[in-house]
């Protein structure tokens, strides 16, 4: 007989090294421990089967253990839980299986064991949480507890503005429910985006018709039989209370790591498994991967826990081939995320400009708006890209693009970039394909790249985190509009002193400009904004400069009478 692998978790880490175990090694004796009634699903789809957009919770089943038994020769032992792990004896201590969890726990010898455990969501222990009504979603049981509810509901309260809870605002608002969607940090999807990515991304949800609330945080859930009202922090320091028969709770999960633990395998500081780039646990014999384990972060060499499903199918890979005597390795993730919110995309990966520099990189940010294809075409739809590299070499740090149209395909080409180690300069000489359906002829990526090539080499341009706080300071900007009266009229800055000089007017105007105050030009998108201030700093005005990303990333007051002037 082969070697006896055994595997904890029947989801997408364990049977991906599995599957993967036996296309290596037909003689392995191959079981999976899976305490749930359902394997190999892909909860990644979970959202659009709430959504109504996939017909049924079913069609999110890839394999049933059948195909693994008779196909595979796979033992799959379902409705079984693993207690304990005696490695003395090298042996998993399981409960469960024909009779219940009423038998005696049985025993599973093992040569090489995997940890495939995945996570738990977090779930304070806050009063009513235990109210009908309330949910969490991390597996098809889940699922199918809200597709309950969710057709006769009419508000929703999502508690945390992760990527589920935002994709879930996106399914609950498609069923025709009224949705809040509160975030106790002071804005979406924190961590992932920068403050101004993440306002468009907010503006967006909100001409959807969800109600974003950041910086309230849960204090409790009300209700007699059921859940009836949802009480959180408000701005007054009162509390607020919203009317709901349907909660999520959304923020966050946490690393099944007990079984590992009570085993006296290594923790890693994040709280999941340690793991080496083998994947292999602090037992040689016993392997971890998925959402109970930890990883690499590629650009700060430090551990990080990002539980994420493509990683745990790459690490369910990684742990068969090193299982079967091969020397694979994980060197490691940079957190790219990619999801779809109503009408919008958004992507990430790397650092964003605050967690950059917390890990003591000076970081210079190119923040473009672009048109994701020619704009003569036809149309075309204008997203943001913000790029952060790396002073004074210009290495890729980060990359976030948040709007419609082609988002995904340019993410990931950024993010291969930043794998490489690639600069700016590099990226923005990469060969990449043009046609007026697809892109423009200098790519957005490209048009990103050279910005940050400019503000590397010290262009006078400014962030509008910097305008904002400039203008509260003692000597505050003057701001010069530089787009023309039909432009102005759909949206304008709400707040600073603003004069309209607009850029074909420049040169004849420009002499009602002060030149002993700070000058920052604006526009749409920036373009425009920097011929302008090029133009005035050649004419003598020394203390210009202009607007990253202009009117179309500003964050902060706007005025906006047409809300498409995006
Ligand atoms: C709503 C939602 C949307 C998501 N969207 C995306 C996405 O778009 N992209 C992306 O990359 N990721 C996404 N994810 C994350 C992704 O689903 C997970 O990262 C992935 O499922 C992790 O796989 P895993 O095998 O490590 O763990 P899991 O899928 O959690 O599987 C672990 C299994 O182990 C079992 N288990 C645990 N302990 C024991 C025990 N003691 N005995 C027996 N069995 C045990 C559990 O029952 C579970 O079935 C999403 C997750 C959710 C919830």
């Amino acid at each position: 007989l082969g070697q006896r692998i055994v595997i904890i978790g029947g989801v997408a880490c364990g049977l991906k090294a599995a599957s993967r175990a036996r296309r290596l090694d037909g003689q392995a004796d191959i079981t999976v421990i899976e305490q749930g009634r359902h394997i190999s699903y892909a909860a990644c789809g979970m959202p659009y089967v709430i959504s109504g957009r996939i017909k049924k919770v079913e069609d999110l089943v890839q394999r049933t253990p059948a195909y693994f038994e008779r196909l595979k020769g796979i033992r799959m032992l379902t409705g079984c839980r693993a207690t304990a792990i005696d490695r003395g004896r090298k042996v998993v201590r399981y409960l469960g299986g024909a009779g219940g969890e009423a038998e005696a726990p049985r025993e599973l010898p093992y040569d090489k064991l995997v940890l495939a455990t995945g996570a738990r969501p977090v779930a304070p222990p806050l009063p009513g949480l235990d109210l009908p009504g309330v949910f969490r979603l991390k597996d098809l049981a889940d699922t199918e507890a809200i597709l309950k509810v969710v057709c006769k509901a009419k508000r929703a309260v999502i508690i945390g503005a992760g990527p589920i809870g935002v994709e879930m605002a996106e399914a609950f608002r498609a069923r025709g429910l009224e949705v809040v969607l509160i975030e106790a940090r002071g804005q979406l999807l924190p961590g992932l985006l920068d403050f101004e990515m993440a306002r468009l991304l907010e503006r967006h949800l909100t001409r959807q018709g969800v109600d974003v609330r950041c910086g309230a945080k849960l204090l409790r859930f009300e209700g007699e039989e059921g859940l009836a009202r949802v009480v959180t922090s408000s701005e007054a320091a009162t509390e607020a209370v919203l009317e709901a028969d349907l909660a999520l709770l959304a923020i966050g999960v946490r690393p099944n790591v007990e079984l590992a633990r009570e085993a006296g395998l290594a923790i890693g500081q994040t709280g999941a498994i340690k793991v080496d780039d083998h994947l292999r646990t602090s037992d040689p014999d016993i392997y971890a991967g998925g959402d109970c384990a930890e990883m690499r972060h590629l650009l700060t060499g430090k551990p990080v826990y990002i539980p994420l499903g493509t990683t745990a199918n790459k690490h369910g890979r990684v742990i068969a081939d090193n299982i079967c005597g091969g020397g694979d390795t994980f060197p490691g993730v940079m957190g790219t995320a990619l999801l779809k919110a109503f009408d919008y995309t958004v992507g990430r990966s790397g650092l964003t400009a605050e967690a950059a520099r917390e890990a003591g990189f000076d970081a210079a940010q190119a923040l473009v708006p672009a048109p994701d294809h020619a704009h003569y075409y036809g149309g075309a739809q204008a997203f943001a890209l913000k790029l952060i590299c790396e002073r004074p070499g210009g290495r890729l740090l980060g990359v976030q693009i948040v709007g419609p149209g082609e988002v995904a395909g340019r993410l990931d080409t950024a993010v291969a970039a930043m794998s490489f180690g690639a600069t700016a300069e590099q990226l923005s000489k990469i060969d990449f394909g043009y046609s007026p359906p697809f892109a423009q002829a200098m790519d957005a990526l490209i048009v990103a790249a050279n910005v940050a090539r400019n503000k590397l080499a010290g262009v006078a341009s400014v962030l509008p985190e910097e305008v904002r706080r400039a203008l509260d300071g003692p000597d505050a900007p003057l701001l010069v509009d530089v787009r023309g009266a039909p432009e102005r009229q759909k949206a304008r800055l709400g707040v600073g002193e603003v004069v309209h000089l607009p850029f074909p007017q420049l040169r004849k105007g420009m002499a009602k400009l002060p030149k002993d105050r700070d000058l920052i030009t604006f526009c749409w998108g920036g373009q425009r904004a920097y011929e302008a201030a090029l133009i005035l700093r050649r004419s003598g005005f020394e203390r210009v400069r202009f607007m990253d990303g202009s009117l179309f990333t500003w964050p902060y007051e706007l005025e906006e009478d047409d809300p498409g002037w995006r």
